[in-house]
């Protein structure tokens, strides 16, 4: 059967992918990338595909609760995708990097970074001036990942205005209404975590 809008979103996310991976922020198959359809269904990354050069046969369908629609293996951390999509109804699009700059920062910081003060800040969804606080908490990292899923959905759940979060070590979540949205936060996101770390007095 012919799905034009499973199509569309999968070549949005390839096209993503292209553009995290020539930043350098999804190397050695890491990262996933999903988008919600309108009927609930989410296309998303398979597991263990290089994310800067997905095909079309590279995104797979599951259901809200992450099981495979196609047979396929859904990437490892797809319960995190669906966590987001239940607390976010508006959200059609999550992207995770494991960026250099938010991996070293959440080396750096413990429990959340604090972003305030920034231009760069309007780039996210719902902010309009540079004087706002953002509170993007950190994670410890965890192999067993509905354990993961579970912890930072309570988290969410309880906090507004959350925009990203970061797994230590590791990497950080965002979303948007669109793939679009969630790439433009990708981008401001990383960018501001790199001068987080500087401040921090980071050689690089
Ligand atoms: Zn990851």
């Amino acid at each position: 059967m012919h799905d034009t809008e499973f199509e569309t979103r999968a070549a949005e996310l390839i096209e993503a992918g292209r553009f995290i991976d020539g930043r350098g922020w999804v190397p050695a198959t890491s990262g996933n990338f999903s988008a919600r359809l309108g009927d609930g269904r989410i296309a998303i990354t398979v597991s263990g595909r290089h994310k800067g050069r997905l095909r079309p046969e590279d995104i797979m369908l599951v259901d809200a609760a992450g099981r495979s629609l196609d047979g396929r293996k859904p990437s490892a951390e797809t319960l995190l995708h669906t966590g987001i999509y239940r607390r976010y109804p508006e959200a059609h699009a999550v992207l995770h990097p494991h960026s250099p700059a938010s991996t070293l920062l959440s080396r750096l910081v413990t429990g959340a970074v604090i972003l305030e003060d920034y231009e760069l800040l309007k780039a996210l969804a719902g902010i309009d001036t540079h004087a706002t606080r953002i509170v993007v908490p950190v994670f410890p990292n965890d192999q067993d990942i509905p354990r993961l899923a579970l912890k930072i959905e309570e988290y969410l759940v309880r906090h507004d205005r959350v925009h990203a979060y970061i797994i230590a070590g590791h990497g950080f979540y965002t979303w948007g209404k669109s793939v679009a949205d969630a790439l433009r936060h990708v981008e401001a996101l990383e960018y501001l975590f790199d001068l987080e770390t500087r401040m921090h007095g980071v050689k690089r």
